[in-house]
C-alpha cells in the first residue's frame, strides 16, 4: 500500500490515463487526473449526434492478451455483442476489383506458415516477395491494412507485419470483442471505477507544464507529450487514412465486413453486433481508406466512396447519417525495418515522469499498447511514490 501523502498526477483522460488512474488508485495511491477536453475518453469517445453511436475510430478490443484480462477482471468489458451467422455470411474480400468469399489460395497458403519467423531488419514486401511472390506479398500487406491504416504496409518491418497478420487472421480468428455501446460504454465504466476509488478528475484542465512534485504519468498523444516534456524528437510512425461513417436504411445486398486486398481499405458494420448504435431498420458502418504518399485527401475520399459504392450498392439513396474525417498519426505505432516495440519511446522518462500511449515501448497493437504501457507506468509511478515517501520520512 502506498501512502496518501504523495500524489500521482496523470495528464490525459483517455483509455491510457484512466487505466493508469485505476491501477494507481487500486494500490492505495492518491491520484489526480487532468483532462484538457470537457469530457473524458480521448480517441475512444463516441463523437456522433444521438441516436447514432460513432467513435473517432476505435471499436474493437483484442481478447488474447493481458490487457483484456485486466479489463475483464474489473467488469469493464462485459455486455458483448456478437454477429449472427447471417452477419458473418456477408463478409467479403476485394481482389482485383471484385468481391470474393475468400482471399486467393496463394494468400491462404502463405498465411498457413504460422511457425515462420520474419526478420526485424527487412521490410515486409521484400521478405514476403522473396518467400512467395510479389503479388501475394502486396495482397497480404493490403489485407492487414485493417490494422495498420497505411497505404504502404510493405515498407514496415517484416516481423511487425507478419506477427500482426498472424494475430488478426490466425487460427483463432476473430479474437476481437465488441462491447455493446462501443468504447464509450467501457470508458464510462472506467470513469465510474476511478471515481469510486477516489481519483480526483479535473476536466477542461489542460496541463501546460509538468508539476514539480510527485510522479507524473503523461497519457496524451505523443505529439502533445513531446511539447509537455520538451522533447522535440519524441515521435513514431503511425497510419494515415480517410474515414467514412455512414448509416443507411438496411438492404439485403449490403456487406458487413470487407477486407480489401487491392488498396488496403476496410469496411465494417457496427450494427451487425450491436443494434443499439443506430435506429431500428438502419445499419451503421465505418469505412477506411489509407492515404497514399503525396495523395490529396480529396482523391483518397473519392477512392473511399468508390469502395462504398461497391460494398453498399446504392447507399447514396438510403443514407441517413454521414460523416467524413482524416485520421493521421492517431492509430497506434507502426514499426519500420530494424525496429521492434522495445525501440519505441521509453515509458520511464527519468525524474519520476512516465509516458503512456499507443506509440510507446509496450507490446501489442493500438489501444492494447496504451493499456499495457499504462499498467507498467502505474507500477513504476507507485514505486517512485513509495521511494519519495521513504526519503521524506
Ligand atoms: C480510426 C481509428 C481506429 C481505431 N481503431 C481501434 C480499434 O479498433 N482497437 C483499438 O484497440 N484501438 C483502436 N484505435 C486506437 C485507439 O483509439 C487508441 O489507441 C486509444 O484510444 C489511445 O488512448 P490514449 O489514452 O493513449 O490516447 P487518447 O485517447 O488520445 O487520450 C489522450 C487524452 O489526453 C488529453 N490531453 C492531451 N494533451 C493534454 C494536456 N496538455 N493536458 C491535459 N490533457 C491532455 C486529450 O484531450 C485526450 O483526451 C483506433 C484509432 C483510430 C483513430
Amino acid at each position: 500500500m502506498t501512502t496518501n501523502s504523495t500524489t500521482i498526477t496523470i495528464v490525459g483522460g483517455g483509455l491510457g490515463g484512466l487505466t493508469a488512474a485505476i491501477a494507481c488508485a487500486e494500490a492505495g495511491a492518491s491520484v489526480v487526473l487532468h483532462e484538457a477536453h470537457r469530457s473524458l475518453g480521448g480517441r475512444g469517445r463516441a463523437t456522433s449526434p444521438a441516436p447514432y453511436v460513432v467513435h473517432d475510430g476505435a471499436h474493437v478490443f483484442y481478447a488474447d492478451g493481458p490487457h483484456y484480462r485486466w479489463l475483464a477482471k474489473r467488469g469493464l468489458v462485459k455486455g458483448l455483442g456478437w454477429p449472427s451467422p447471417l452477419g458473418f455470411s456477408r463478409v467479403r474480400f476485394r481482389v482485383d476489383g471484385r468481391l470474393r468469399l475468400a482471399p486467393p489460395v496463394s494468400v491462404l497458403r502463405a498465411q498457413s506458415h504460422r511457425w515462420l519467423k520474419a526478420p526485424v531488419d527487412e521490410d515486409f514486401h521484400s521478405w514476403a516477395s522473396g518467400r512467395w511472390d510479389e503479388r501475394t506479398a502486396r495482397q497480404m500487406a493490403s489485407m492487414i491494412g485493417v490494422a495498420t491504416y497505411d497505404a504502404d504496409t510493405g515498407r514496415l518491418s517484416a516481423a511487425f507485419v507478419w506477427d500482426l497478420f498472424q494475430r488478426v487472421y490466425g487460427p483463432r480468428m476473430p479474437g476481437v470483442r465488441w462491447v455493446k455501446g462501443g468504447w464509450q460504454t467501457v470508458l464510462d465504466r472506467m470513469v465510474q471505477r476511478a471515481r469510486e476509488l477516489g481519483v480526483r478528475i479535473e476536466t477542461s484542465s489542460r496541463v501546460d507544464a509538468l508539476p514539480e512534485d510527485g510522479p507524473v504519468i503523461v497519457a496524451t498523444q505523443l505529439a502533445s507529450a513531446a511539447r509537455l516534456l520538451g522533447e522535440d524528437n519524441l515521435s513514431w510512425t503511425s497510419g494515415h487514412c480517410a474515414l467514412l461513417d455512414i448509416a443507411v436504411r438496411a438492404d439485403a445486398k449490403d456487406r458487413n465486413l470487407v477486407f480489401d486486398l487491392d488498396e488496403g481499405a476496410f469496411h465494417e458494420s457496427y450494427t451487425m453486433q450491436d443494434d443499439s448504435v443506430a435506429p431500428r431498420g438502419e445499419s451503421l458502418y465505418q469505412l477506411q481508406m489509407p492515404v497514399r504518399r503525396n495523395e490529396k485527401h480529396a482523391e483518397t475520399h473519392r477512392r473511399l466512396r468508390a469502395f462504398a459504392d461497391q460494398v453498399l450498392p446504392g447507399w447514396g439513396d438510403r443514407v441517413t447519417f454521414e460523416r467524413t474525417a482524416i485520421a493521421k498519426g492517431r492509430m497506434g505505432a507502426l514499426d519500420l525495418p530494424g525496429q521492434t516495440w522495445r525501440d519505441r519511446p521509453a515509458i520511464d522518462r527519468g525524474n519520476g515522469v512516465y509516458l503512456v500511449g499507443d506509440m510507446v515501448a509496450a507490446p501489442g497493437m493500438r489501444g492494447e499498447i496504451t493499456i499495457n504501457s499504462a499498467i507498467t507506468a502505474a507500477h513504476q509511478a507507485l514505486g517512485a511514490a513509495t521511494h519519495e515517501r521513504k526519503v521524506r520520512t
